[in-house]
């Protein structure tokens, strides 16, 4: 249930609402929107009755929810969600472009392409220094140490910087440093991470589990605004399927269901669909006519020497086009939604 309040609503008669929905039992998340505010009861075990509500100054409607995500859902906020970092703003009627490598590896590594991929274009600098490999014997990102040459990117770039936190114990410390705390495909349904994540004051990047449905996806992030924080960008990065020419893939349809059922951004993640840099720039440019709020691509001024992901991370040059090519896209047709 959503309690839509008249523009003229004072907090008060908010205040009042709230305190109806948790003399229910029922948690009460109000959602500031453009002009009014509504609130969501969330928790509630069964059905709930508007006239509850329907009498209570301020309240304009009692609107039902049918989706299993609440907060998440089109149907408690029709508006786009804009998730503004530092000077960037992520949503509708902008084309958010985050680069940088796959790993932090080095302070030369990250400056050198942090000042080319600012120079191309690029909004964000990524780059992991807690790093979910598949095998234990492989490079498993610089801890600490690759948070602060991230903090040092930002510093000497204005780049705001997106690095993954892979579990509880370390989230403090990602927080402290990242400008975007980025959740990956391996703990999209690491609940205790989610709720975490919802108490965090930072953005939260949650990717796409590899074998999720849009449902489960939409559930996650509904996790992290259970908890508190609005903030979330959903980043597909494609799903496992039975090919074999690239590592995963990319769904692209993802981009206009999601936009559909939710009003939070959705960016895109050529490079980890692809696993192979051949596919990265064509798959960009489709995810921009496909009206994706943003794109998150791996860049590497040495890819061949690479720490991790090498195979998909673009060349400087390579970038340099995509970014040029995007960007004539979106100006065709990614600032007006036609959904
Ligand atoms: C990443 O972006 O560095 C990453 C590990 O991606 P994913 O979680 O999508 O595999
Ligand atoms: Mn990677």
């Amino acid at each position: 249930m959503l309690i839509v309040m008249e523009k003229t609503a004072t907090p008060e008669q908010i205040d009042q609402v709230v305190k109806v929905i948790e003399g229910l039992g029922c948690m009460a998340r109000p959602i500031p929107g453009g002009d009014r505010v509504s609130i969501g009861v969330l928790n509630n075990k069964g059905p709930v009755d508007p006239a509850l509500f329907l009498g209570l100054p301020g309240v304009k409607e009692a609107v039902p929810i049918t989706k299993p995500y609440k907060l998440v859902s089109r149907e408690t906020k029709a508006e786009d969600t804009l998730i503004r970092v530092g000077e960037i703003t992520i949503g509708s009627g902008y084309l958010t472009i985050i680069a940088g490598p796959c790993a932090i590896e080095s302070d030369g590594q990250a400056m050198t392409i942090a000042e080319h991929v600012k120079k191309a274009g690029a909004h964000l600098f990524r780059g992991g220094a807690f790093k979910p490999r598949t095998s234990p014997y492989s490079f498993q990102g610089l801890g600490e140490a690759g948070l602060k040459i991230l903090a040092k990117v930002r510093e000497n770039t204005g780049l705001p910087v997106v690095t993954e936190v892979m579990d509880f114990q370390t989230f403090d410390l990602v927080e402290h440093y990242a400008d975007v705390v980025q959740i990956g495909t391996r703990n999209m349904q690491n609940f205790s991470l989610l709720k975490r994540a919802g108490e965090s004051y930072r953005p939260i990047l949650l990717k796409r589990g590899m074998a999720a449905t849009i449902d489960e996806w939409l559930m996650a992030a509904e996790y992290i605004m259970a908890q508190g924080n609005h903030q979330v960008i959903l980043c597909e990065r494609g799903v496992r399927t039975f090919v074999h020419h690239s590592r995963n893939t990319l769904d692209l349809s993802a981009v206009p269901v999601v936009k559909k059922e939710s009003h939070l951004p959705i960016v895109v993640d050529p490079s980890h669909a692809a696993g192979r840099r051949d596919q990265v720039l064509p798959l960009s440019r489709a995810a921009v006519a496909a009206n994706a709020h943003g794109l998150m691509v791996e860049v590497h001024h040495q890819p061949e020497k690479a720490l991790s992901d090498g195979a998909q991370s673009l060349y400087p040059e390579q970038f340099d086009l995509l970014c040029q090519q995007v960007m004539a896209i979106f100006n065709v047709c990614g600032r007006e939604d036609s959904l």
